[in-house]
Formats: structure tokens, C-alpha cells, sequence
């Protein structure tokens, strides 16, 4: 079984006009592919590997080599980065999670600058999070395709909310200017999928 790409859940241009479509087309038919492709090519050049499931082989990934690690984490990474996104999405968040952001970061407000922060500060490419770690809300950021779940994480923990800040998730509309970009981004969060994922990991 190899791994397959996703495709997206929703057009490439209905996250216009926060995300444009040229980016999404791009992101996803090429960047996302390359990643399930090299990781398959790592796969097949190791097929004891064969049998895991992309969780697996994230919290297990300080025994494989740079190629499961950078395209593995690549292939786990952008598919919950698409879900965490739809059309017409954005608001608050409801329910539990926003009484845990409120008591965890004072106002939701608050939260999403804590965010930006560690979003903006990623030197180069990288990932910024809010995990649950320990059972408690976090956030947290990683470098070039690595995520909470691998066990080299500096911050471990089970993600609820993931922001990819390479470049090409941003340069073609938003150029160098990586803050507009991630204050875009919650004009399309999924509170839905992330209700869910914040069930899971409690
Ligand atoms: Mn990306």
C-alpha cells in the first residue's frame, strides 16, 4: 500500500479571497504530491517500512532517515492542514475548546497573537501549532516539515490547530509579508474539524 494524496476538500478557488487559487493549485498538485511521492520512494528503497501508517511512522521518526522525516512529516502535515480550513470559515471558536483557549490565554484575542507570534517567528520554513500537550493547550512551533507527533518535537503533543508558514503557502499573494497571511487564515479556520480534533486529543 502506498501512501495516496488527498485531494482537496473544496475547489482550489474557494478560498478566494484569503487564500488565491494559483497558491492552493500549487500547494496541493505540487507540493503536497512531491512530498507523497518521495515518501513513497523512501518506502519502496525500505520496505520494512511498508506496513505503517503515516502516524507511525511520525512518532517513530528518529529511526528512519531525512526522507521519511521531511516527506512523511510533509504528507502528515498538509493533509490536516487542508481540513483545518473551509469556504466561509473563520468565526470563534465554541464549546469547550474556546472555554479552554479563554482560561489557557485569556481571550481568545489574546490567543491568536500568542499564535501569530510563534507563526511569524519561525525563522525560514516551518509550522506553527496549538497542541494538546500533557492535557493542556499549547503552542508551539516546528521547523521545515516536522510536527508534534514526532518524537524529536521539542514540544510533543496531539494537534488541534496547524499553520503551515513555508513560503509557498503564502509568497504569491502575500509576498514577504507572512503576518497579513496568518491574520488571512482565520477568516478560513474550520472550528468544526478542530472541535474534533480537540475531542480526540483530550
Ligand atoms: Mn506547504
Amino acid at each position: 500500500m502506498s501512501f495516496q494524496l488527498p485531494p482537496l476538500p473544496y475547489a482550489n478557488n474557494a478560498l478566494e479571497p484569503h487564500f488565491d487559487a494559483q497558491t492552493m493549485e500549487i500547494h496541493h498538485d505540487r507540493h503536497h504530491a512531491a512530498y507523497v511521492t518521495n515518501l513513497n520512494n523512501a518506502i519502496t528503497a525500505n520496505p520494512a517500512l511498508a506496513d505503517q501508517t503515516i502516524e507511525e511512522l511520525m512518532v517513530n521518526v528518529s529511526q528512519h532517515g531525512a526522507a521519511v522525516r521531511n516527506n512523511g512529516g510533509g504528507h502528515y502535515n498538509h493533509s490536516l492542514f487542508w481540513k483545518l480550513l473551509k469556504p466561509n470559515g473563520g468565526g470563534e471558536p465554541t464549546g469547550r475548546l474556546a472555554d479552554d483557549i479563554n482560561t489557557t490565554f485569556g481571550s481568545f484575542e489574546k490567543f491568536k497573537e500568542e499564535f501569530a507570534k510563534a507563526a511569524v517567528s519561525r525563522f525560514g520554513s516551518g509550522w506553527a501549532w496549538l497542541v494538546v500537550a500533557d492535557g493542556k493547550l499549547a503552542i508551539t512551533s516546528t521547523p521545515n516539515q516536522d510536527n508534534p507527533i514526532m518524537d524529536i518535537a521539542e514540544v510533543k503533543g496531539s494537534p488541534v490547530i496547524a499553520l503551515d508558514v513555508w513560503e509557498h503557502a503564502y509568497y504569491l499573494k502575500y509576498q514577504n509579508k507572512r503576518a497579513d497571511y496568518i491574520t488571512a487564515f482565520w477568516n478560513l479556520i474550520n472550528w468544526d474539524h478542530v472541535n474534533v480534533l480537540y475531542a480526540a486529543a483530550k
